[in-house]
């Protein structure tokens, strides 16, 4: 289920998604918010570098294992502007991060993805669910992903 205070953090997600792009990297934001609804951390995308590793989600879950107890982590949740790849997946279940909620779906951008032309990248699309249990998940937000899927669009017609 997701609610009002839920959507409030998916469109900073998609702010920061919005503020990689115009930094000229790829659109995708995520945010790390307490048990009590506090933003502890923010990150986006910084692949344009070269370091395909470098995705929000993977900084947010190092980020927690510095600064946040097991039990502070397991009571946070993880907003993100795109579903999680199966790299960031695995990295918030092994630092035992709790609950994801995401804008747009990673088949949602496989789809988009392939309707622009763009070669299928080497990672599998996986749902979260298929890299890590035990985790609650809830997305997509139909008109938030069209948000997200916008932007993709944006990047693409820069960079091709
Ligand atoms: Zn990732």
């Amino acid at each position: 289920m997701i609610n009002d205070n839920d959507l409030k953090h998916l469109k900073r997600c998609i702010e920061l998604a919005r503020t990689a792009l115009e930094a000229g990297d790829e659109p995708f934001g995520s945010i790390l918010v307490s048990v009590h609804g506090k933003v502890l951390a923010e990150d986006h995308n910084h692949v344009a570098g070269g370091d395909h590793t470098q995705h929000p989600e993977f900084a947010l879950a190092r980020w927690a294992v510095k600064n946040m107890t097991e039990e502070e982590r397991a009571k946070a949740t993880v907003y993100t502007s795109g579903e999680h790849c199966p790299m960031c997946a695995a990295a918030h279940g092994w630092v035992g991060l709790g609950r994801i909620v995401y804008a747009s779906s990673s088949e949602q951008l496989a789809q988009w993805l392939s309707e622009i032309g763009v070669a299928k990248s080497r990672v599998h699309n996986l749902p979260i669910h298929e890299v890590i249990r035990d985790t609650i998940v809830d997305g997509p937000v139909l008109e938030l992903a069209e948000q997200v899927r916008k932007l993709h669009r944006q990047f693409y017609a820069k960079n091709t």
